[in-house]
């Protein structure tokens, strides 16, 4: 067996704050259909319900940022910042941080390291081409990263990932003796794809949820890890969360966390920067081996 890993430990967040806070969309529009349901584009109903997204969900939550004065990460796919050019730029110029986040929305599972070093390098040349970004956050598409990961995320210079579920607190993830990247950990639990995604024969069940159910949900586990010192990192999609009356609970939800003066409310890379400087020993990331005798 591989050496034991380690849990993440709680860490110091800068100003005094006991806990951090950070509210960021993953932009995916039409790409997460299209790649997971080839034949879609054909559908103009669903690809319909897909770019509402970025045409009236990212203005409306932009405008809301804006009430509340807070600063967010968008995870855009390539393919949606080709789609979408004046909305990438719209939301760099709004102060926000643009982040990688696939091209077409390519899950990595079985997929092989050149093919994802192609992906990634995709989704590079399409933020650097739409908005002149070189972004140095990642998070995976269907967070649905590869052992690999880490790794092709340091050979291209990224600072953080944002996709693995191990902690409550950042951490820095080994990558070889001599480099890490930061990881910021999410959980589906804080993702509004499972409350709110329903689109015929792609998502499964889904269910539509009340806005009021699901920000309950998600401010119990807000005031849970507040408790502990913990990131809380929510994770919305405009094509689901622009929508107006999830808008309007959410932005209820992010006054409350902003006025609460325990919780540093920040963007993933300001995070990100802010674990970089406290020289923490890396964990490993270490997969299971499996015996194909206890298959
Ligand atoms: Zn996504």
């Amino acid at each position: 067996m591989s050496a034991e890993q380690v849990p993440a430990q709680p860490i110091a967040w800068p100003d005094n704050f006991k806990a951090a806070a950070s509210f960021t969309f993953d932009v995916d529009a039409e790409s997460a259909v299209l790649f997971a349901a080839p034949g879609s584009e054909h559908r103009a109903g669903v690809m319909s319900h897909q770019s509402y997204g970025p045409l009236t969900g990212v203005p409306r939550l932009l405008d809301m940022l804006d009430r509340v004065g807070v600063r967010s990460t968008f995870f855009v796919p390539g393919y949606t910042a080709m789609r979408y050019p004046t909305m990438v730029r719209n939301i760099a110029a709004a102060g926000h941080e643009i982040a990688h986040h696939g091209y077409m929305h390519e899950t990595l599972e079985g997929v092989d390291e050149a093919t994802e070093r192609k992906y990634l390098q995709r989704g590079l040349d399409a933020l650097r081409d739409t908005a002149d970004v070189v972004p140095v956050g990642y998070r995976a598409p269907m967070w649905e990263p590869s052992y690999a990961t880490p790794g092709i995320l340091a050979d291209s210079n990224f600072l953080y990932d944002s996709t693995l579920m191990d902690a409550d607190y950042p951490y820095e993830l080994y990558v070889d003796d001599n480099r890490s990247i930061v990881e910021i950990p999410i959980q589906w639990a804080l993702d509004d794809w499972e409350q709110y995604c329903f689109i015929p024969d792609v998502s499964g069940v889904g269910l539509i949820e009340s806005p009021t159910k699901v920000i309950e949900m998600w401010r119990l586990e807000y005031e849970a890890l507040r408790a502990v010192g913990g990131c809380f990192v929510l994770t919305n999609h405009p094509f689901l969360s622009g929508r107006a009356s999830r808008a309007h609970a959410l932005e209820g939800f992010i006054k409350d966390v902003v006025s609460d003066s325990s919780t540093w409310v920040a963007a993933l890379d300001d995070i990100a920067l802010h674990v970089r400087s406290l020289g923490l020993t890396p964990r490993r990331l270490t997969r299971p081996e499996v015996d194909p005798e206890y298959r």
